[in-house]
């Protein structure tokens, strides 16, 4: 299918709270990461979420230009080219974008969409993330509101991140200061009212809830989606059943399949997924470099093995392997076999 439509989107996560489901959104930052993001949805039969954060999009590009948006463009129209290869709906979305980086990342993005609908053709990106986290609330809705009444001028959708996710991704440690992982009631019910005031925009919250990212053992993360249920009973109670939110869960690795279906419940329809098919990925080439090391080394003055050291040997496993790890997502998600697309 071609990457899915603004309609197509809204319809997707609409349906994702109907059925208390999730779509898993996958960090990729090559054309091998995201044709196993795209292989693992179609064998699970469900749309999905592709994205690239600044740091991929970066890498995308190659380390002499180095330009993240750019790298963002690449990776999106390769998967604009493939996805209609394949039988589900892919959306894209790029990942954290804070304030500083704005210019740089999401802002060209949006005007590239822009250019792209005068001329008729789709939109490069469904949606994107404003990282106003690190902010005051009030200086993280200030970009906020603007930000999304551009974006919905375009059909795109914006994710906004109020409280702070812990982890590898900022200054935050999760022991440090546990009280900023916790998003309020309070804090849930300031952007609804400031962000609604763009009528008929859609937008994505990511809230915190105890969320890190990156590793940690099941377990070890003091999560507590009841959190996300406080803050969607406050939303009801002020602005009906259509208040509540399209919640997005950051830093999900390492919690438990309770964890997460309880999440999903309290309304979270998008999961971020990174550090578990980073590891999917290496995984089978770490493998590959053990068992075969004297054919993809030259050792001892032999010539070693072209068919071990072609990179297509192992990434192809890569691919494979992550491609899997992507079905377990869906799996975990509740979104096996639920694609809107229909042959
Ligand atoms: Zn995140």
């Amino acid at each position: 299918m071609p990457v899915a439509d603004y309609q197509t989107y809204c319809k997707m996560l609409d349906r994702a709270r109907e059925k208390g489901f999730a779509y898993p959104a996958i960090n990729v930052t090559s054309l091998v990461s995201a044709n196993a993001v795209l292989r693992g949805l179609a064998e699970s039969r469900s749309d999905g979420i592709i994205q690239v954060s600044t740091g991929g999009a970066a890498f995308a590009s190659g380390s002499s230009v180095r330009s993240m948006a750019l790298g963002a463009m690449s990776i999106a129209e390769h998967v604009h080219l493939m996805a209609r290869r394949y039988p589900v709906y892919v959306a894209l979305h790029t990942d954290h974008c804070q304030a500083n980086v704005l210019d740089d990342y999401v802002i060209p993005l949006v005007e590239q969409t822009e250019r792209r609908r005068a001329d008729g053709r789709p939109n490069l990106f469904n949606s994107h993330m404003f990282d106003g986290s690190a902010l005051p609330l009030k200086e993280n809705l200030d970009i906020a509101v603007p930000l999304l009444e551009r974006c919905h001028r375009s059909e795109l959708i914006l994710e906004i991140e109020v409280g702070v996710v812990g982890g590898e991704e900022d200054d935050v440690t999760a022991e440090g200061s546990m009280t900023k992982l916790y998003t309020t009631p309070g804090d849930m019910l300031e952007a609804a009212k400031r962000l609604n005031t763009v009528r008929g925009s859609r937008y994505l919250v990511a809230a915190t809830f105890g969320n890190v990212h990156g590793v940690y053992k099941p377990g070890h993360v003091k999560l507590r989606p009841s959190i996300l249920k406080e803050g969607q009973e406050a939303l009801e109670n002020a602005f009906g059943p259509e208040g509540r939110f399209y919640l997005v869960f950051h830093g999900g690795s390492g919690s438990t399949l309770q964890e997460i279906h309880e999440a999903i419940d309290y309304g979270v329809v998008k999961m971020n997924i990174d550090t578990d098919t980073q590891y999917a990925f290496t995984r089978p080439i770490a493998d590959h470099m053990f068992r075969r090391y004297d054919g993809v080394l030259k050792v001892d003055g032999e010539v070693g093995e072209k068919k071990a050291y072609d990179p297509r040997t192992y990434l192809r496993l890569a691919e494979a392997s992550m491609a899997d790890r992507v079905k377990q997502a869906v799996e975990d998600l509740r979104g096996t076999g639920t694609t809107l697309f229909a042959p």
